[in-house]
């Protein structure tokens, strides 16, 4: 491991004091002297007694269990959406830009956009998908553009007006506290960032003999809210972002075609849903997930 890969242009920084990180022997280290170990000797863990609550308890234990079986790196169908929805909106990355992937899971958007030319902060809670995460990035032969980190989305370790481009697919619905994420991306984000953020919908769009599946998945996997247009433009208004598009998917087609898969054991038409998916992205009723896209207003802008 080199500098380059832990540090690129010094973006990381102590979540206690905000001064930066350094590398020391075989932790990361700030002035005053607040230590960080390491996971699998390349992935610092940077949270703090912050990050302890019982909800982020249950949150890890779950997606470790998820990732217990990772099979390696996979660029399905339906995650070619998102990586195409990030990538248009971002356009091509300038000389040194960086990325951040909150809540980056297995990595595909962060491998896809470090193949792109970005630099990209990887950034998760659960330690085992950035382990998954970093022999994707090795094995794909882009490790070197990627640093990943272990933090809390509510306490990113990142330096102010650092980022150029945010993405946080299926994340924030995920945390006890919503404004606090995303004044966390208003502090890291240059004016002018670019971002999608990618969230369940609310129920009253969603079909309602499909309710209690959803009910359920949300206990089972920790989502605490869902999200709507104009939920997510007053949240982000409130920090000095503007929504730009908001695009639709997981509609019954879709849905009922991946269930149907599922029983009969095969992906055959996994292109085919998607196409059919893609045609309804500009209507809510009746989909499951909601992708916006937005940008940083510059200083001084009126909303
Ligand atoms: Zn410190």
């Amino acid at each position: 491991m080199n500098d380059s890969q832990v540090t690129p242009k010094n973006t990381l920084r102590c979540v206690q004091c905000h001064e930066p990180l350094l590398r020391q022997g075989a932790t990361m280290c700030c002035a005053n002297a607040h230590t960080y170990p390491l996971a699998d000797g390349i992935i610092p863990i940077l949270l703090d007694q912050r990050g302890n609550c019982s909800h982020y308890a249950g949150q890890i234990e779950y997606f470790t269990n998820e990732f217990k079986n990772y099979g390696g790196y996979r660029l399905d169908p339906w995650m070619r959406k998102y990586v195409d929805a990030a990538m248009q909106h971002f356009g091509p990355p300038h000389a040194g830009a960086t990325a951040v992937d909150i809540g980056a899971a297995s990595g595909y958007i962060t491998i896809e956009l470090a193949r792109a030319g970005w630099h990209v902060i990887a950034l998760d809670l659960t330690p085992a998908s950035m382990v998954s995460l970093v022999q994707s990035a090795r094995q794909q032969g882009l490790l070197e553009r990627i640093t990943p980190v272990i933090a809390s989305a509510m306490d990113l370790p990142i330096a102010d007006a650092s980022i150029d481009a945010i993405v946080g697919n299926a994340v924030i619905e995920h945390l006890p506290d919503d404004d606090k994420f995303t004044a966390e991306l208003a502090r890291v984000a240059k004016p002018g960032a670019r971002g999608l953020l990618v969230a369940p919908i609310k129920l009253k769009y969603v079909w309602p003999w499909l309710w209690p599946v959803n009910y359920y998945h949300d206990r089972r996997i920790g989502h605490l809210r869902r999200y709507d247009r104009a939920t997510f433009a007053a949240l982000l208004a409130r920090h000095g972002f503007s929504v730009d598009q908001a695009q639709y998917s997981g509609h019954f087609v879709k849905v009922a075609g991946t269930l149907g898969q599922m029983l009969l054991g095969t992906h055959r038409y996994d292109e085919w849903l998607e196409r059919c998916d893609r045609r309804g992205a500009q209507r809510a009723f009746g989909s499951s997930n909601l992708t916006v896209t937005f940008h940083k207003l510059s200083r001084g802008a009126i909303i």
